[in-house]
């Protein structure tokens, strides 16, 4: 690709006064300009440190600094892989193994672990960006305090990888993906542009910016030059009082994040224009509780491959199309293919293959990019499909069909099913091994209160479902297990269901 300058400097010539980012913790606002220092003088800092890999591992919750860092390594061309904080330390240091980490930066909360992996993934230096509590770790100075600076104007190339970011790991061990600063931008710009973001916009981050949810608003809103404002942790009372006191007009949740807003009676403020709703799907149930709340609800569609979301419905969308994600955004192009790799006609379900500027190169290990990228595009492993009129409908994974007895069940078929029972909220529908059928449809469901009776669920569903798709192993459970960006965690239901299914 074309030599660019980087994004945070385009944005400081243009509008260097405008407020950058807003820290709700410490209530500090820092301009643009203010965020372009700190970030010029991160990247002395960083650079000044000795190593000789050119992926940094970051390890830190969502706050200021984190973009700071962020910004900093695109603007010395080097890679951020984020680490998530909730990790085990073994499986963290595995992820920095596999992406030949050596420096990790973390801060006064993560400065112990950061040390453990460092020690287990035989990596360093360790630095912090708080000052530190251990002679070990060297102090790269809090970006986000005041300090000399000088300007930067190096040149980067949009196909450095910027990220690697790992999956979910909802199907599996997570996966590391490449995403270069082409990637990342093109993402900004096309969801900036189906969202029609203004410069007055406010944009609130609550999700973690070792995810995409978390990092894609701040990336957006300096390529638009609107203000991020950082709370560091979602809190349903908290989240909903800043959003008032900030006059947010933009925010990204996950469906049960958005949930939880809803049951503390949450009415949002007119200046709110988007609740971008990824991550996992939103139930019905959910949509039209945000449509009657008034909440601007915009389902979405992507995946960590694509940077974030590549899909938006709207508010109106979503009344007129019911369970619509929605259009692909500019210059993502989506084909639904058969099991052969046959594109197939509107209406028809098939596995979504995905092509465009948002797309990354490849993962870190070649047979999986060899396994999921073609000719067409990625191979995203969803099964839906788009009408006339290009909306798309998500239905399932292809990797949670269930096969029993030779006959395919699609588990969203049976959770519908056991949803409309009264008693029933939600559900998680999986395939256990099964020496007769080779796999057995097995449910956890999550009861709506006490005195939940099993063979009155089971009941309703053989009224409902043909025979081999009627859940042959029950069990309930307060909570679906999830992942931390949302998605039903189906290995941990499979568990579940083996330790004391009935
Ligand atoms: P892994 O790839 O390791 O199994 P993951 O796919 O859950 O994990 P993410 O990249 O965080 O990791 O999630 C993207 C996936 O989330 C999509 O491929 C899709 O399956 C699901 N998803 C995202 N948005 C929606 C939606 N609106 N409706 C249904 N599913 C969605
Ligand atoms: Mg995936």
């Amino acid at each position: 690709g074309e030599l660019t300058t980087d994004l945070l400097s385009t944005r400081v010539a243009a509008t260097p006064e405008a407020t950058a980012l807003i820290d709700v913790e410490t209530d500090r606002e820092w301009s643009y300009a203010e965020f372009d220092e700190r970030v010029d003088a991160t990247t002395r800092a960083l650079a000044s440190l000795e190593t000789d890999s050119s992926r940094i591992g970051v390890l830190m919750g969502t706050r200021p600094a984190f973009a700071v860092v962020f910004f900093a390594t695109m603007r010395m061309g080097r890679t951020v892989v984020p680490l998530n904080v909730r990790e085990t330390t073994e499986t963290l240091a595995g992820k920095v193994e596999r992406t030949d980490c050596e420096t990790i930066v973390c801060d006064r909360e993560t400065e112990s672990t950061a040390l453990e992996i460092a020690d287990l993934a035989d990596a360093g230096p360790v630095v912090s960006v708080d000052e530190p509590r251990a002679g070990t770790v060297e102090y790269l100075s809090d970006p986000t305090e005041d300090g000399v600076s000088s300007a930067s104007d190096r040149e980067i190339d949009p196909d450095d990888t910027q990220l690697i970011m790992f999956t979910s790991g909802t199907s599996g061990e997570p996966k590391g993906v490449r995403l270069t600063v082409g990637n990342l931008v093109a993402s900004a710009t096309a969801s900036a542009f189906r969202l029609g973001v203004a410069p007055d916009d406010r944009w609130l981050c609550c999700l973690p910016m070792y995810h995409m949810g978390g990092l894609a608003p701040v990336l957006r809103s300096t390529l638009y030059g609107t203000t991020v404002v950082i709370q560091r942790e979602f809190d349903p009372d908290e989240t909903v009082a800043i959003l008032e006191a900030y006059d947010v007009t933009g925010v990204s949740l996950v469906p049960t994040m958005c949930k939880r807003l809803l049951e503390g009676g949450w009415e949002p403020a007119d200046s709110l224009r988007f609740v971008l709703l990824g991550g996992a799907p939103a139930t019905e149930d959910l949509l039209e509780r945000c449509l009657e709340a008034g909440v601007p609800v915009h389902p979405t569609y992507g995946m960590t491959e694509t940077a974030s979301q590549i899909a938006t419905a709207t508010p109106a969308e979503i009344r007129s199309h019911e369970g619509t994600v929605g259009r692909p955004l500019v210059g993502t192009e989506v084909t639904v293919v058969d099991d052969g790799g046959k594109p197939v006609s509107p209406g028809e379900p098939g596995e979504l293959v995905v092509s465009g500027p948002t797309v990354t190169p490849g993962y870190l290990e070649d047979e999986q990019t060899a396994a999921a990228i073609g000719e067409r595009g990625l191979h995203t492993g969803d099964i839906g499909y788009r009408d006339e009129g290009g909306r798309l409908w998500i239905l399932n994974r292809r990797s949670d069909r269930i096969v029993t007895g030779g006959e395919n069940v699609d588990p969203g078929e049976v959770i519908d099913a056991l949803r409309s029972h009264p008693a029933v909220d939600d559900a998680s529908v999986v395939g256990l091994p099964d020496e007769e059928w080779g796999e057995r449809v097995a449910a956890v469901i999550v009861p709506v209160g006490d005195g939940l009776e099993y063979a009155s669920v089971l009941e309703h569903s053989d009224e409902r479902l043909a025979g081999f798709k009627r859940p042959k192993t029950l069990a309930a459970v307060d909570e679906l297990p999830r992942t931390a960006s949302g998605t039903v965690d189906r290995e941990a239901v499979r568990e579940r269901l083996l330790e004391d299914g009935v």
